[in-house]
C-alpha cells in the first residue's frame, strides 16, 4: 500500500475537521452579515499598551528570541497579579511561565501531563481546543454536562463525582465559562477542590475570563482552597482582559514540578512567541484598577443592550454572569437545530452566531443554543439587534 492510500489526517484529529468559526466568518464575509460569530473584539485595546508594543519594538526587546519561561518582566507582573487580587504567591521564576496565548497553554499542559489512556473530566459545551488537545495528548475526555436551570447553566457535582474514576488523572475546568456565560460560585468550587483532593486528581483550569465577571458574580481562582495550589495548573491571557486577541500572549502559574512538565511539552511547540508583545502585557498588568472596572461595566452594558435585543426577538436569553458570549435558546422562534438556524440566520437577518453543538460530544443536549458575541461597538450591537428584531415579525 501506497503512503497515499490512507488518509493524511491522522485517526487522533479525525473526527475535529475545520473549526466552525472559520465557515461562519466566510458566510458572514460572502452575506454582509454582522459577525456575533467569533469571540474578538472590534477595537483595539488601550493606546499606551499598543504605545508599550511598539516601545519594545523599536528599543530592540523581544525581537530575538525571549527566554524560554518568557520575559522577566512579564513572569513578575504575572505573579504580582495573582498575589494582588487572590493572594496567590508564586515564585516568577520558578511558577510562571509565559506561553502563545492561553491555547497553547492549555496545549502544553494537556501534553506534559497526560499519559496515554488517561481520562479528563472536562466541563460541556467546551471550548474548541480541549477535546482537539485531549486527543493530540493521547488521552480520553468524559464531558460532565452543565445544563440549563433558572436562567443558567449550572454543574451538576453528583454528576461530576460520577464521571470520576480510577483512570481519572485531570479535572480540566473553565470559569468564567465560555460558551454558557457560567461563572462557578465559591462553594461549586470548594466541592470541586474537595473531589480533587480526595481522588488525587490535577486540575486545569482556564480563567482567560477572570476580569469579566457581572453583577453579583465572583471569580475565584481554585488554586486558592485547600490542597489545590501544589495540583493546580491556572491559565490567564492578555487577549480578552485587554483586547488584543492577536497579540497571543498567555501564562501558567503552578506549582514548580508543573511548571516543569508543561514547559517540557511547550518549548517544542512554540518554544517561545510574542516577544515585544510579553513587555506590553506586563505593563498592561500592572495598570490601574480603575482599567479593569471600566472595561468590565463597558461589557456588562454591552451584554445587557444584546441580551434585551435578543430577549425581544424572541430568543430564550441565559443571562450570562461572565465572559463575552450570550448563549440562547431558539426553541422559542420555533427552530430546534442550532446548525440550521445559524446556516440560514445570516440571509435571513443578516448576523452570524455559532450553534453551541459545536462544543459538545453530546450534540443534541447542545442542539437548541446559539452563541453570540457581545464584544462589539455599541453601534454594531444595535444594528444587530435592529435586524434580529426581524425575526420576531
Ligand atoms: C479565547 C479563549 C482561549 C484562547 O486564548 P488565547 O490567549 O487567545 O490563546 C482559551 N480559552 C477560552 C475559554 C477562550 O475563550
Amino acid at each position: 500500500m501506497t503512503s497515499t492510500a490512507r488518509p493524511f489526517l491522522n485517526r487522533r484529529l479525525a473526527e475535529f475537521g475545520t473549526t466552525i468559526f472559520a465557515e461562519m466568518s466566510a458566510l458572514a464575509v460572502r452575506t454582509g452579515a454582522i459577525n456575533l460569530g467569533q469571540g474578538f473584539p472590534d477595537t483595539d485595546g488601550p493606546e499606551e499598551i499598543r504605545e508599550a508594543a511598539v516601545r519594545a519594538l523599536r528599543d530592540g526587546r523581544g525581537n530575538q528570541y525571549p527566554p524560554g519561561p518568557g520575559v522577566p518582566e512579564l513572569r513578575a507582573a504575572v505573579a504580582a497579579h495573582q498575589q494582588r487580587r487572590y493572594g496567590l504567591s508564586y515564585d516568577p521564576d520558578t511558577e510562571v511561565l509565559v506561553t502563545a496565548g492561553a491555547t497553547e497553554a492549555i496545549a502544553a499542559a494537556l501534553l506534559g501531563l497526560l499519559e496515554p489512556g488517561d481520562e479528563v473530566v472536562a466541563l460541556e459545551p467546551y471550548y474548541d481546543s480541549y477535546a482537539a488537545c485531549i486527543a493530540m495528548a493521547g488521552g480520553r475526555r468524559v464531558p460532565v454536562t452543565l445544563r440549563p436551570h433558572e436562567g443558567a447553566f449550572r454543574l451538576d457535582l453528583d454528576e461530576l463525582r460520577d464521571a470520576v474514576t480510577d483512570r481519572t488523572r485531570l479535572l480540566l475546568l473553565n470559569t468564567p465559562h465560555n460558551p454558557t456565560g457560567t461563572v462557578l460560585t465559591r462553594e461549586e468550587l470548594a466541592a470541586i477542590a474537595e473531589l480533587a483532593v480526595e481522588r488525587d486528581l490535577l486540575v486545569v483550569t482556564d480563567e482567560v475570563y477572570e476580569h469579566l465577571v457581572f453583577d453579583d458574580a465572583e471569580h475565584v481562582p481554585i488554586a486558592t482552597f485547600p490542597g489545590m495550589r501544589e495540583r493546580t495548573v491556572t491559565i490567564g491571557s492578555a487577549g480578552k482582559t485587554f483586547s488584543f486577541t492577536g497579540w497571543k500572549v498567555g501564562w501558567v502559574t503552578a506549582a514548580p514540578a508543573l511548571v516543569t512538565a508543561v514547559r517540557s511539552a511547550k518549548q517544542y511547540l512554540t518554544y517561545v512567541a510574542s516577544g515585544p508583545f510579553q513587555y506590553a502585557v506586563a505593563e498592561a498588568l500592572a495598570l490601574p484598577e480603575t482599567y479593569f472596572t471600566a472595561f468590565r461595566d463597558d461589557m456588562r452594558a454591552k451584554r445587557d443592550l444584546l441580551a434585551a435585543g435578543l430577549t425581544e426577538a424572541g430568543f430564550g436569553v441565559h443571562r450570562p454572569a461572565g465572559t463575552y458570549f450570550i448563549t440562547t435558546d431558539i426553541r422559542p422562534l420555533g427552530f430546534g437545530d442550532g446548525f440550521a438556524f445559524c446556516r440560514a440566520l445570516p440571509e435571513r437577518a443578516g448576523v452570524v452566531a455559532i450553534p453551541n453543538a459545536v462544543f459538545y460530544d453530546h450534540r443534541e443536549a447542545g442542539a437548541p443554543f446559539v452563541r453570540f458575541a457581545f464584544c462589539k461597538r455599541t453601534a454594531v450591537l444595535e444594528e444587530a439587534v435592529r435586524r434580529l428584531k426581524a425575526l420576531a415579525g
